[in-house]
């Protein structure tokens, strides 16, 4: 007897692209050490909390050390005061009402959108857009519903959808029958985003096709105009058909801290083998009782303090902080003439290389000659190739500096 491993893991493609993108930034610094990089390829935020979270979170910190106050495990989907405080903030708004027992607080949404596939039947078929978060594609391909990575850059048995200048960044419906549909919008890494018109067409083919839809709205909080949705169930019949993602992530600062919450409506059916209707709901509440404990208190206060009034104009500086430089890269990167896309309702800037260069070729240009770190967009997948992400997570001022830069080569 020998132990055997999980060989679906050995499929996976290595994560070439950051270690690569990290390679590329060390060898130049130590070539040339004067170098000041400026990092705008990174997804992380760099404002900190703000000062009531911090208060919020400060104060539920204290209390954890009273007796008598003290807070043990909680609910495994989260207590029901922060479940309220996003229905009523984040839902009622857009005319979208859930009960507390439809929200389930977690620890992010990488692991939600990488654990929710456990709910779902092995031989289910399943659609990506193209470029994509690659946690819906790796977590798949760990879970054995796709063969090797071919040629192409795609995996044996995954279907693409592809999103391109050409079609306006607005994937087609999946030519062969899929069952389950992988959506993120505002899109990471494209910056676009999807009108509730076009998100209907994919809300449709779901409740035809008995088909589920797995909406990743990380990046909700900086929507800027009004014919985005801000969540998939302002679509009639949605909440028959999806399960939403959302984090205090980027919203909020909570990359460091670590706050999300998945939405699984008590309407969203899958069905057993013999055809029956089983609902979604008691799935993920079975398996997040069965492997998570809760996020922590302290956090979850802090999450809903976001809420508050003042959390509210705190969290909502800081996305127009970011919106800001979004707006400089994107204005700055049109002058000089580049193809840019993005950065109007999302934090991510999606700039298509000049001259026919491939991603590669202009990240290195870019950084060689303005000492500024992008992301080549042929790591998101074969769409990618051929365009670069920039993201306006950094400083105004590095922002500034970094547009400056650009803006004196010659491209
Ligand atoms: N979904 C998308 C599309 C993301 O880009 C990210 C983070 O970069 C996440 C989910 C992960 O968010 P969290 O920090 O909540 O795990």
């Amino acid at each position: 007897m020998v132990v055997k491993i999980n060989d679906n893991y050995l499929k996976l493609a290595s994560s070439y692209l950051f270690v690569e993108i990290a390679r590329r930034e060390k060898a130049f610094q130590e070539a040339h050490p004067e170098a000041d990089i400026i990092k705008m390829g990174i997804g992380d935020v760099t404002r900190p909390l703000s000062p009531a979270i911090i208060k919020a979170f400060n104060d539920a910190v204290i209390q954890m050390g009273e007796a008598g106050n003290f807070m043990g495990y909680g609910p495994e989907q989260g207590y029901e005061f922060l479940a309220r405080a996003i229905i009523n903030s984040d839902y009622e708004p857009y005319g979208v009402y859930l009960e507390p027992d439809e929200v389930f607080i977690s620890d992010g949404s990488k692991c939600d959108t990488g654990n929710i596939q456990e709910i779902f039947g092995i031989d289910n078929k399943i659609a990506v857009t193209d470029p994509v978060y690659t946690v819906y594609v790796d977590t798949n391909v760990m879970a054995g519903r796709t063969g090797f990575m071919q040629d192409d850059g795609m995996y044996e048995g995954l279907v693409y959808l592809k999103c391109n200048a050409e079609n306006g960044f607005v994937p087609a419906l999946p030519e062969e029958p899929v069952d389950i549909i992988y959506l993120c919008y505002p899109n990471n890494p494209t910056g676009t985003t999807l009108t509730r018109d076009q998100l209907k067409v994919f809300v449709d083919y779901a409740k035809e096709n008995k088909a589920i839809i797995l909406f990743d709205a990380a990046y909700e909080a900086f929507i800027t105009e009004d014919d985005v949705p801000h969540s998939i169930y302002e679509i009639e019949g949605a909440k028959e058909v999806a399960i939403e993602f959302r984090s205090f992530s980027k919203t909020a600062g909570f990359t460091g801290t670590r706050c999300a919450y998945t939405v699984v409506p008590k309407d969203v059916m899958g069905y057993t083998a013999n055809g029956e209707t089983q609902d979604l709901n008691s799935l993920w509440n079975r398996r997040q009782t069965t492997k998570f404990n809760g996020v922590s208190y302290p956090v979850q206060v802090a999450a809903a303090a976001t809420y508050s009034e003042e959390g509210k104009k705190e969290v909502r500086e800081n996305i127009e902080y970011y919106m800001r430089n979004a707006k400089l890269i994107r204005e700055s990167l049109t002058d000089l003439g580049l193809e840019v896309y993005g950065g109007v309702n999302s934090p991510y800037i999606w700039v298509k290389t000049p001259n026919g260069m491939d991603s590669w070729e202009f990240f290195d240009l870019l950084l060689n000659e303005a000492n500024v770190v992008s992301t080549p967009g042929a790591g998101f997948g074969p769409s990618g190739q051929g365009y670069l992400r920039l993201t306006s997570f950094n400083t105004y001022e590095n922002t500034q500096e970094a547009m400056d830069r650009i803006s004196k080569l010659d491209i």
